[in-house]
């Protein structure tokens, strides 16, 4: 006689819940297989697992982008490639809006400030261009404590310790995808550079933000194999977003994901990666709504950007934090040692 296999949702609570042991790749896979009955029992471990291994606490944080767009690189979702026909045209921003921008999140509560620029990697012209800016953010009473993160592209080891020299506490670079299916997303680079840069930047001690976006044509299958290969790289945070079809790309005419499948990819995110902050990012207001917004606050995201993305328009900064008030969640403040 077999016995049935135990329900993947009654081994997460044990393996997950109680032991904070994230789920393996075959089990992600069975997570996301679940019907769509199970969605809100599914939702409300994830949001369990979250509070008992995170805690109650929302991480806030707003993004800046320094240069945008005329990038050289083919990911076929972005519209600030410069290899497609996108609208996104080079562009940077000078320090002096930098500093806004700044000012502009540290008046939200949020913690964290992160750089961006559509880019490869850095030229000299860019890094000294980061450098300055940190410096005039350190400057200002109001910015002078927040945590500053970048995501200038693949490093050199001589410019990850650059970075680090500069105080820069986070770096994010995501892997975007599975690696079986980044192939057919990017062609300029590769899945393994980018793993390389993460891991420079985790030896050089700098925290590792590292996620990917959801809905580029992978398989169910090829989800659970992202999440087991960014539990493997045990980052700091995961920023997961879902494709903004980007008019001109060669993703421009994909089918938005649905938001139930959207919400069960964040939960079983989590289950894999128990004590990361896992961080709405892109698409969701496109994908989610409102609503769905408040249910993947509450079932297992634990930051949020706020205010716009570096292409696209968010809703205000007041209605997320009107959000979180709403739900009860408190704002993560800024560690001060006194
Ligand atoms: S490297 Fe970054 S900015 Fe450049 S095309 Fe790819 S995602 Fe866009």
């Amino acid at each position: 006689m077999t016995t049935a296999a135990p329900d993947v949702l009654v081994t997460a609570r044990e393996q997950v819940l109680e032991r904070g042991v994230g789920l393996s790749e075959a089990q992600v896979l069975a997570v996301l297989e679940l019907s769509g009955d199970r969605l809100s029992e599914l939702l409300g471990l994830a949001h369990d697992v979250r509070m008992r291994w995170c805690g109650p606490e929302v991480e806030v944080e707003g993004i800046v982008s320094l240069k945008t767009g005329g990038c050289p690189e083919d990911c076929h979702f972005c519209s600030q490639s410069g290899q497609f026909r996108s609208p996104v045209r080079s562009v940077w921003l000078d320090i002096p809006g930098l500093v806004q921008a700044a000012k502009e999140t540290a008046a939200t509560g949020a913690t964290e400030f992160c750089i961006v620029a559509a880019v490869r990697g850095p030229d000299a012209r860019l890094l000294s261009q980061v450098k300055t800016g940190i410096e005039a953010i350190r400057a200002e009473p109001e910015t002078a404590d927040i945590n500053i993160a970048c995501s200038l592209g693949m490093l050199t080891s001589e410019q990850v310790d650059e970075l680090a020299a500069m105080g820069v506490h986070r770096y994010n670079h995501n892997l975007e995808t599975a690696r079986s299916h980044f192939p057919s997303v990017v062609t300029t680079h590769t899945w393994e550079e980018r793993w390389e840069t993460l891991r420079m930047v985790r030896d050089a001690g700098m925290e590792v933000c590292c996620g990917g976006i959801i809905g580029m044509g992978e398989t169910v299958a090829q989800r659970a194999e992202f999440a087991a290969q960014l539990a493997s790289l045990e980052p700091d945070e995961v920023p997961m977003n879902f494709l903004i079809p980007q008019p001109g790309t060669p993703y421009g005419e994909y089918a938005l994901l649905e938001g139930a499948e959207a919400l069960k990819t964040v939960a079983a995110f989590r289950l894999a990666l128990p004590r990361t902050i896992l961080r709405f990012a892109g698409g969701r207001e496109l994908t989610l709504g409102d609503l769905g917004a408040e249910q993947g606050m509450l079932g297992g995201i634990n930051a949020i950007i706020v205010g716009n993305y570096l292409t696209n328009l968010g809703r205000p900064a007041q209605q997320d934090l009107d959000m979180l008030d709403g739900l009860q969640l408190p704002i993560k403040a800024l560690n001060r040692t006194l």
